[in-house]
């Protein structure tokens, strides 16, 4: 082994960013612009990443619309996360958020306008004028194609900066030092089926999510939470993955993403009896009301039998209401989605709609920098050559339940900023390449030997049915202690025939069986970080609704869970209550 990791091929840059998604590109820009070298790989080609599918729109307090303050908008976030999300970082990124958009807006990132030139925004799920009062305009679009908009306006801005993609190479393994430090990673080629060792002074981890753990979900296929695997096998804790959202309207059955802006545009959820149930629920936001909440309310009126279709199994979303040009010119590729996906034409009929796992709010642990975060003896410590940054991070801003737009936000505002702090950290100590760690990279190919070499086992494809469908059955929109640690046992049980896992195909040019055999491998241990905190947490906050604890527990719970891989191990952290220059919110009741 050591003498084929010796003979590996080798390349040395000064960051290595894993993940071509939104804030993947918006930090190589930020790094490729200073002049530093860069290499950004992805399993797909840049522009196909998930951030390619976002709909509704980026959040900042522009105000074009209607008065606005990124005071407010960092209230509602705060709130939005029930007080889980670290307010230091909450208050950065809204604080930032006009001029992180301004600056898209000057690359050329073509947004909806008003008459009067300005960049368009609408209501979005959770977001308020005055602390609550009434909902407000704070969603810049382009359309409902966003994120569309912005991954390519990044791409090419990269293009121009000279960055260097690896399209279609799957980063497997960190490469750490004994002092802990990262010092790159090792890679698979996908079209020779060569693995590299990519040797960088930095290393930036933004994978993007794992939806694809759950049966039902509106994550692109690729979305396996490899940086998630690769941070958790170098011993490196995932923090708070017991909080996982469920967006409200996924088309029932098929899982594609109906976005909120669709509500932001005037669209209503509606029960079998054509009530409009979130009056109910939520007197002032109705049916803007953060997503959590909504998912929860959904879920409420199909089991007391008032959900629509032949089993009452769906609610629906009515936006006949808006008018044939308003849904031609805001939201076109929802009525493209309503036609292909649920044979309805939302200009004349409601599509039906179920609430479908869309989002983590947990992650690799990282401060507002970007830097990775380790949490030892009572004390947080930088771990030296690693960022992380997008929704494979947990910053944390969104706490235990994200705003609708915070999102996008967070890529390009955390992106930015981890760019701007590596750059910054070069200038000041132009440090050599260490010497590689040995033992790393060979931990890393015997990994990927083990499994080349097995020639009997599992099924991949069965294996990950049996994940995604006890994650669909155990860990739902609520939850009960009996149903999670049930379903802690099958997914340790699937643990052990994740290792058991054999492909028969060796051939080495775009081999996809090994290409998802080594997914398989980081997603069993987003699902099993996910279950083993959902069933420690003793309480209902956010997205985590727990039957048996129906409410929030400020004085045992305002923490960070932090999972270990190794052992299965649980430890907490506090959350950091203190903003950077303003007043703590404290917590109270979430009333909408
Ligand atoms: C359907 C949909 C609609 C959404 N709409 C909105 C919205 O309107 N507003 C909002 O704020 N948020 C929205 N979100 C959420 C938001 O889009 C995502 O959280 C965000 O785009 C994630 O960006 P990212 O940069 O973290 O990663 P992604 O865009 O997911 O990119 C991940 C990158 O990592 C690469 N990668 C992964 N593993 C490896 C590996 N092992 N080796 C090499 N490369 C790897 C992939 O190839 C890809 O390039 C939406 C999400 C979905 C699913």
């Amino acid at each position: 082994m050591v003498a084929i990791a010796k003979s590996l091929p080798r390349r040395q840059f000064d960051v290595v960013v894993v993940g071509a998604g939104g804030s993947g590109m918006r930090c190589s820009l930020q790094l490729a612009q200073a002049g530093l070298s860069v290499a950004v790989l992805s399993k797909v080609f840049p522009t196909r990443s998930h951030t390619v599918a976002a709909q509704g729109g980026i959040g900042a307090s522009l105000g074009n619309m209607s008065e606005d303050s990124w005071y407010w908008h960092m209230y509602d976030t705060v709130k939005g996360s029930d007080w889980l999300g670290d307010q230091d970082a909450i208050e950065f990124m809204c604080r930032e958020a006009p001029n992180a958009v301004y600056e898209l807006e000057h690359f050329g990132m073509p947004f909806d306008r008003n008459p009067d030139g300005t960049i368009y925004q609408r209501p979005f799920g959770g977001h308020t004028a005055n602390f609550g009062e009434k909902p407000v305009q704070r969603a810049c679009a382009a359309a409902d194609r966003t994120g569309h908009a912005l991954l390519h306006t990044l791409y090419q801005r990269n293009v121009a900066a000279r960055t260097q993609f690896f399209v279609e190479w799957m980063a497997l393994d960190l490469i750490r030092n004994d002092d802990g430090d990262v010092l790159g990673v090792t890679a698979l080629e996908m079209e020779t089926g060569d693995i590299y060792i990519l040797e960088a002074k930095t290393t930036v981890l933004a994978t993007g999510g794992a939806g694809r753990i759950w049966a039902a979900s509106t994550n692109a296929f690729i979305n396996t939470g490899d940086g998630m695997g690769m941070a958790a096998r170098a011993g490196i804790a995932l923090q708070d993955m017991e909080f996982w959202q469920f967006h409200p309207t996924g088309v029932a059955g098929a899982g594609v993403l109906v976005t909120e802006g669709v509500r932001g545009e005037g669209g209503i959820l509606l029960n079998k009896d054509g009530e409009r149930f979130m009056e109910r629920y939520a007197p002032t936001l109705k049916d803007l009301a953060p997503r959590d909440f909504v998912s929860r309310c959904m879920d409420q009126e199909i089991k007391e039998g008032r959900g629509c279709g032949p089993d009452g199994s769906y609610v629906v979303l009515k936006l006949d209401h808006l008018g044939a040009d308003t849904i031609n010119k805001r939201l076109p590729s929802i009525r493209e989605i309503a036609i292909k996906f649920a044979n309805v034409d939302p200009i004349r009929e409601p599509i039906p709609v179920v609430p479908t796992i869309h989002y983590q709010m947990g992650g690799v642990p990282a401060n507002y920098h970007g830097q990775v975060v380790s949490w030892e003896n009572g004390e947080s410590k930088v771990v030296n050559g690693l960022y992380a940054i997008g929704e494979v991070a947990a910053v944390s801003v969104h706490g235990a339940n994200r705003l609708g737009t915070n999102s996008l936000l967070d890529l390009i505002v955390f992106g930015r900023a981890a760019g701007n702090h590596i750059v910054e950290a070069h200038l000041e100590r132009q440090h050599a390449h260490q010497p590689l760690p040995q033992e790393s990279v060979d931990k890393s190919l015997a990994r990927f030997d083990e499994l080349e070499s097995r020639t009997a086992g599992e099924k991949t494809q069965d294996v990950g049915n049996a994940i995604r469908h006890t994650m669909q059955k155990h860990c739902g929109v609520f939850r009960t202690l009996d149903m999670l640690n049930e379903g802690c046992n099958l997914i340790d049980d699937l643990a052990h025939q994740v290792a058991n896992v054999a492909y028969q195909d060796k051939s080495k040019v775009f081999n996809t069986a090994r290409i998802e055999a080594l997914e398989l491998q980081n997603m069993i241990d987003v699902a099993r970080a996910t279950i083993h905190s959902a069933a420690a947490r003793k309480e209902s906050r956010g997205a985590h609704a727990l039957d048996d604890f129906p409410e929030r527990n400020d004085e045992e719970w305002i923490k960070h869970t932090l999972w270990y891989s190794e052992g299965n191990k649980l430890d907490y952290k506090p959350v950091q209550m203190k903003p950077l220059t303003v007043e703590s919110f404290p917590p109270k009741t979430r009333t909408f």
